[in-house]
């Protein structure tokens, strides 16, 4: 079966996609850091011994508080209190241990208070050290999970069509791959550190709360529901300020590259002051949603204080009626209040956790995006192997629309039999670096179809299809590694033998010998270090290295220094034997040495023969031969 999901159909799949509801976004992000459950478990496991170091802390405290401060009737009184509780679950011997042992401590304070600053520092670093493995543990889930989402995303951008290439600029892929997997990372170690401690803590210190006094305890816990709403509305418009901010900023970054790859342009024509007001444009749209952002920010902060002044004020007034009517003893009071501002500490803590998950969310839902979208290209279910051309490559009734409205290719009609060689030539427009770029399924034809030797280029695997062609553009794009991985590029498994015949067979070897490192030099950023024709002659290499049956080559329009140039014109001639090549031809002697001439106007095959069959007709080629190649020869006269 074949897929033919035009632009329309994958179009309306993203715009399905983006609506993925923001608790479908936490579910998937807590599925991926579920895989490292042994972590997350160690986690919490430390997260629950820093809250009991917590709460005995405040224990110890409790302690000092009442030995010190309160009366002898009063300390009397308490004793037995605590006394009768313990009784009820320990027996009768740790009772009376821990009556005498009170009594020893509060009538010597100062090696109470001895006893307490040790027993302090203890929890104090046991508490430190299972914070520190607790942070160390969720931290790292936090990592893991991001690195795993840029790998993840970063595939299936790879096996995206071209289309998607021509549509997303590098600027914002890589915004893509930078900042949003950062902000995933910071969010989600924010909240499996803080997530996981805080309700503990939290949990420990209410428990303590309850057991000194439940009533008044669950009065203020009431108070706890409306805080959250408030917290959460908050957080929501945090994000929405998120996410258009970076919005802003890819385009910034898309505007910053554009300009700095166009600089000889750019310098040539004085358009300096032009491209710094473009971006002072995009800089000031950037600077109206930071501050937004920062003010959204900024209230949260003071926004959660005046929330838990109101909580203090609340609790203060209401423990004062218990404790003038007796329901509680005010060192008790004095405990819970520093048990609840505990709690509101965690509470706070949670608060900053859920703008950063909603900061988060923006960048995953993003992130996502980029890893759920489909390739508009994919192979068949039942596609084959397709076997090395033996007879024809057929173009039959190819049509072809970039956007789905205008034809740009409206029926094209030709054989090219194997070791034939083709030269396409035409008017710019005309339609001949689209018709190549159907043949590895770049693009899908829209209409009629492709052959290898009968059989529908839709129904082969690309891998089979796109190993027997080799192409071999203008610029030629290198990337920043050695001579030999430029090469070989992408097939580590080629021998060095194979390589070497194929830098000789683009005459490139005269070059790459005398360098001190051979094969091994590096070549700089896209070959910065090597000269036009150098860098041409190993675009040739690696386009010879494997050993292609179908060849595409879109000639430079450009001359070369002419000695590459009869350098890359001896590889050329030689390579293309045998082999069946289409060519976009700018030079007299390529098209003198074609096979044949296909001559396209506005889609159409105009004309087809050979240079003197199609000179002698006085047409189309006519024209662009006396406007194109005659004056070319000229020019290298
Ligand atoms: P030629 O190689 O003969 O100069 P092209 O195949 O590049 O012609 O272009 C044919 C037509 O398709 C032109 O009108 C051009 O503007 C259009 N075109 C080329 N590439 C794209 C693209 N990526 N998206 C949309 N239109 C394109």
């Amino acid at each position: 079966m074949l897929d033919i999901n035009g632009p329309m159909g994958s179009m309306a799949d993203k715009a399905a996609k983006t609506k993925t509801s923001v608790s479908a976004i936490y579910r998937r992000l807590l599925g991926y850091a579920w895989q490292y459950k042994g972590r997350l478990i160690l986690s919490l496991v430390f997260a629950w011994f820093q809250a009991l170091s917590f709460g005995a802390m405040f224990v110890c405290a409790g302690v000092a508080v009442n030995t010190l401060f309160s009366k002898p009737d009063v300390f009397s009184q308490q004793v037995e209190t605590a006394a009768g509780k313990l009784a009820e679950w320990a027996p009768p011997a740790v009772v009376q241990t821990f009556v005498d042992k009170a009594q020893i401590l509060y009538q010597h304070p100062i090696q109470t208070i001895l006893a307490l600053v040790i027993a302090l520092v203890a929890l104090t670093l046991l508490g430190g050290i299972a914070r520190y493995l607790q942070e160390y543990f969720a931290g790292s889930i936090g990592a893991h999970v991001a690195v795993r989402l840029a790998d993840e995303m970063y595939e299936n951008m790879m096996n995206q069509s071209l289309r998607f290439f021509e549509q997303h600029s590098s600027g914002e892929l890589l915004a893509r791959l930078a900042n949003d997997v950062f902000a995933v990372n910071r969010g989600l170690s924010g909240v499996f550190v803080k997530l996981m401690r805080e309700p503990f803590k939290a949990i420990v210190l209410i428990a303590g709360a309850l057991w000194v006094n439940p009533t008044l305890t669950l009065s203020c816990l009431i108070v706890l529901p409306p805080v959250g709403y408030i917290i959460v509305s908050i957080g929501r418009s945090v994000k929405r300020n998120a996410q258009r901010s970076l919005q802003k900023l890819s385009a910034m970054q898309t505007l910053a590259k554009e300009s700095l790859s166009g600089m000889p342009i750019i310098k040539g024509f004085c358009m300096e002051p032009y491209e710094v007001s473009r971006m002072r444009v995009e800089l000031r749209k950037l600077d109206r949603f930071l501050v937004k952002m920062v003010r959204a920010d900024a209230a949260v902060g003071p926004l959660s204080e005046l929330l838990l002044m109101m909580g203090v004020g609340g609790f203060l007034l209401l423990g004062a009626v218990y404790v003038e009517r007796g329901y509680i003893e005010s060192g008790d009071l004095v405990y819970l209040l520093g048990a609840f501002g505990a709690i509101f500490g965690s509470i706070r803590s949670l608060t900053n956790v859920n703008n950063q998950i909603q900061t988060s969310m923006a960048s995953a839902e993003r992130v996502f995006e980029y890893i759920d979208m489909k390739p508009e290209i994919v192979d068949a279910p039942d596609a084959v192997a397709a076997p090395p051309l033996r007879d024809v490559l057929g173009f039959n009734d190819v049509r072809f629309s970039y956007d789905g409205q205008t034809e740009v290719l409206r029926g094209i009609n030709l054989q090219v039999k194997k070791g034939e060689m083709v030269a396409l030539v035409g008017f710019s427009g005309a339609g001949k670096s689209t018709l190549v770029k159907l043949i590895p399924r770049f693009y899908d034809v829209t209409g009629g179809s492709i052959t290898l030797d009968g059989v529908d280029i839709r129904t082969v695997t690309q891998e089979s299809l796109r190993g027997q062609i080799s192409i071999v553009t203008q610029d030629s794009i290198l990337f920043n590694e050695s001579i030999r991985e430029n090469i070989a590029h992408g097939k580590p498994d080629y021998t060095d033998e194979r390589i070497r015949a194929a830098a000789k067979a683009a005459h490139a070897e005269e070059f790459i010998a005398p360098l001190p490192n051979g094969y091994e030099t590096p070549i700089g950023e896209s070959g910065s270090n090597l000269s036009g024709g150098q860098r041409q002659r190993l675009a040739i290499a690696r386009a010879i290295v494997k050993d292609p049956a179908i060849l595409i080559l879109d000639e430079a329009t450009s001359s070369l220094d002419s000695e590459s140039e009869q350098a890359i014109q001896k590889a050329m001639d030689e390579f293309v034997v045998g082999r069946t090549t289409l060519v976009i031809a700018h030079r007299l002697s390529t098209i003198q040495r074609a096979d044949r001439i296909v001559v396209l106007e506005d889609g159409l095959v105009a004309e087809e023969g050979t240079h003197r069959e199609l000179i002698d007709k006085g047409g189309i080629y006519r024209r662009l031969y006396e406007i194109q190649f005659a004056t070319a020869e000229q020019a290298a006269k």
